[in-house]
């Protein structure tokens, strides 16, 4: 069975970043740092020339979530938290096109939390992007599982108790097969990521750290810009346990490690589903006995 790409389907498209935005007026402040997301993404599709009739944006609830009406593209707003659900039901229908699941960190990692690890270890053919600015801004600032212990939020008055959950660290144990970060200001190495990552056959997991001014006073554009350090030449993408230890050494040292940490290859669900399909006489002849048949031990 051929591996199922959806570049190497597409019909390529000669557009401009500018063409693959929308009409639709911005809802985000100013300051906010999605808007460097938005310019990440939409650099990406423009030098991919993806084809916005071939791009489905996924997202779920927040003020991230709301980046799909800015983009030229199929696009589905679901519920909280299950952006991906329905982004994996997308891609498995139409392995051919290009998707693209943008999210928060509360939307992702807490309400969403428990399919994060099951879009990893499936290898969904998608790019998710994680726009992550340690707090729930549509909702006005509580705390949210990125949260740093020191920010004082509306439901954390006088600091957090919790540890903040690192998604890259999540991503890489869980069998992401390629997993990035990058601040979401430094626009060059965003969309080259992003890139990268809409190229990628499998699960590519992108953390873009990302500044709300209006409900974080701690981690302001200057400070992810000050702590960020890019991995250098010589980190071998291809050896997780080199990503692990460089995230760890990064912690340890208060940074924050960006650029593409991990990258590797293996079968994505589609492609199983697609050779399983052909196994067992899928389509029209297909057969309920026969598949149950193969199922026995
Ligand atoms: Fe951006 Fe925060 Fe405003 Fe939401 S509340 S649009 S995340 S700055
Ligand atoms: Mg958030």
């Amino acid at each position: 069975m051929n591996a199922i790409h959806p570049q190497m389907h597409l019909h390529k498209v000669e557009l401009k970043p500018k063409d693959y935005k929308t009409d639709t007026p911005s809802f985000w402040c100013a300051g906010c740092g999605h808007y460097g997301v938005l310019t990440g993404l939409l650099r990406s599709l423009s030098e991919i020339g993806v084809d916005p009739n071939h791009l489905v944006s996924v997202s779920g609830i927040g003020c991230s979530s709301r980046l799909p009406y800015f983009v030229n593209s199929y696009k589905m707003h679901t519920l909280h938290g299950r952006a991906g659900p329905v982004a994996t039901g997308v891609q498995l229908a139409r392995p051919d096109l290009s998707v693209v699941v943008t999210g928060g960190d509360g939307d992702g990692f807490s309400i969403g939390g428990g399919h994060m690890p099951h879009m990893a270890r499936k290898n969904v053919n998608m790019i998710y992007i994680l726009m992550d600015n340690h707090v729930y801004g549509l909702t006005k600032g509580q705390c949210s599982p990125t949260s740093r212990q020191v920010m004082k939020t509306t439901t954390t008055p006088y600091g957090g108790l919790e540890e903040p959950l690192d998604p890259i660290m999540y991503m890489l144990t869980y069998g992401a097969t390629y997993v990035g970060q990058s601040f979401a200001g430094n626009v060059k190495l965003a969309s080259q990521l992003i890139k990268e990552g809409m190229e990628h056959k499998g699960f590519a997991f992108v953390n873009l750290l990302s500044q709300c001014p209006s409900f974080n006073d701690i981690d302001t554009a200057q400070a992810f810009k000050e702590a960020c350090d890019q991995v250098p030449d010589s980190h071998d993408t291809s050896d997780l346990s080199a990503a692990i230890s460089a995230v760890n050494a990064a912690k340890k040292a208060g940074r924050i490690p960006t650029g593409l940490l991990y990258k590797t290859e293996r079968p994505t669900l589609d492609e199983r589903m697609a050779e399983l399909v052909e196994r067992v006489g899928g389509g029209k002849d297909y057969d309920l006995k026969k598949i149950i048949d193969l199922a026995r031990p």
